[in-house]
């Protein structure tokens, strides 16, 4: 499906109000019968109707069509974060005594979910270096139900080899659940290398505006099926319709603000490189990307996120460099149309920081819809400071 109609045209019923252009915000909790038979129909299958906000709205059925259609998948599911999507996509597909093996440094609150929450109803996690595949499949024990990935990752970019691992994944009746946050459906299609279900937090590239949380998940019919009569329902996390129709506004506009990220990216990128205080630069499409090649293969397309090691010997000089800059924000998340910095040392206690540790020294850059050279100017100036 072409993804200017997708974007454009898809699931939109103009006629079905008063020909509006933008979508109306179907802000209600409940909807209501004229006929018991028609009501009785809505309890026994909530997702085949409207019935109650907390289950199917129309706002929230527009974009949720839109956003399967462009992960080419059978269904979609949106909720009130990328979290929320995560914990329900996972808690969907184990039971006690089942056995996940998850990417490494998987994104914060999966890594909360499978350290902290899982094990308490019994199902244990463990966690592989996923740049090599056959690591996921010599974790692989009877009881392995589920393969947890992230790739690339959103502050070092460490790829898995997708199509590998879902074709071994499926041989043994294992699910495999990959989060596309950083390519977008745009730049990566998980669902057609194999994946079961793909997930992006919508709060960063949908949404763009640093205005909503969201996140999305998408795969087969059956399963967001399985995943809406359970967890979906039961946790109560679905997006709200305001929230919604604001991502519908922000999918408007994907494809130019990915294309602008995208080049400004690149430029950014040949720039930094050649700067003294830079000592290395991770970004998955660059040639000096240990996983260059298999970047290539998988993904169309990359920008935004990249990640410095800054050459330093103290924390104070990664500090004053972060807390010079002028336009650039310093705040977390990612995705917008502002750009952000944000270094590794503010997670790790001062008096453990070690400069010896690459790690210790990286900050990780979001390059948002400014000019260029107005944020390498800005960049330049706290360096040289
Ligand atoms: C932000 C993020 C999430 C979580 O999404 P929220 O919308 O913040 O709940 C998950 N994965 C990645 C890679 C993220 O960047």
């Amino acid at each position: 499906m072409d993804v200017s109609y997708i974007i454009n045209e898809l699931a939109e019923d103009r006629a079905a109000y008063f020909n509006a252009v933008a979508p109306p915000i179907i802000q209600t909790s409940n909807f209501a019968f004229n006929k018991v038979e028609d009501l009785s129909r809505a309890f026994e299958d909530e997702m085949s109707g409207y019935l109650y906000s907390r289950g199917i709205n129309p706002t929230v059925d527009i974009l949720r069509r839109k956003l399967a259609a462009l992960d080419g998948a059978e269904d979609a599911l949106v909720f009130n974060s990328g979290a929320a999507a995560i914990f329900a996509a996972v808690l969907a597909n184990v039971k006690a005594g089942d056995h996940i093996v998850s990417v490494k440094n998987p994104y914060t609150w999966a890594w909360k979910m499978f350290d902290q929450v899982l094990p308490r109803f019994g199902v244990t996690t463990t966690y592989v270096d996923g740049t090599d595949a056959n690591n996921f499949f010599t974790a692989t024990r009877p009881e392995t139900r589920l393969y947890y990935l992230e790739s690339p990752n959103s502050w070092t970019y460490e790829l898995q080899d997708l199509p590998v691992i879902a074709d071994y994944a499926k041989a043994h009746q294992i699910v495999t659940i990959v989060d596309n946050s950083y390519c977008t459906p745009l730049y990566q299609q998980p669902i057609a290398m194999g994946i079961d279900i793909s997930l992006q937090s919508a709060t960063k590239f949908i949404s763009g505006h640093s205005d909503v949380v969201a996140g999305v998940i998408s795969g087969s019919a059956a399963m967001m099926k399985k995943i809406f009569d359970s967890e979906y329902l039961n946790i109560g996390s679905g997006i709200q319709p305001f929230n919604a129709w604001l991502l519908l506004r922000g999918l408007r506009t994907l494809p130019a603000r990915l294309e602008r990220v995208t080049q400004s990216t690149c430029l950014v990128v040949a720039a930094l490189k050649k700067e003294a205080k830079v000592e290395r630069l991770i970004f998955p499409l660059d040639p000096d990307f240990p996983q260059y090649a298999l970047a290539k293969k998988m993904m169309k397309g990359a920008g935004g996120l990249l990640t410095i090691v800054y050459k330093a010997n103290t924390r104070e000089e990664i500090v004053q460099f972060c807390e010079r800059l002028k336009h650039i924000l310093m705040a977390v998340s990612w995705g917008g149309y502002e750009s952000l910095v944000i270094p590794k040392c503010a997670g790790i206690p001062a008096k453990d920081f070690d400069p010896g540790q690459e790690s210790h020294r990286m900050i990780r850059l979001y390059i948002g819809l400014e000019d260029p050279e107005y944020l390498l100017a800005d960049l330049r100036q706290a360096m040289e400071a």
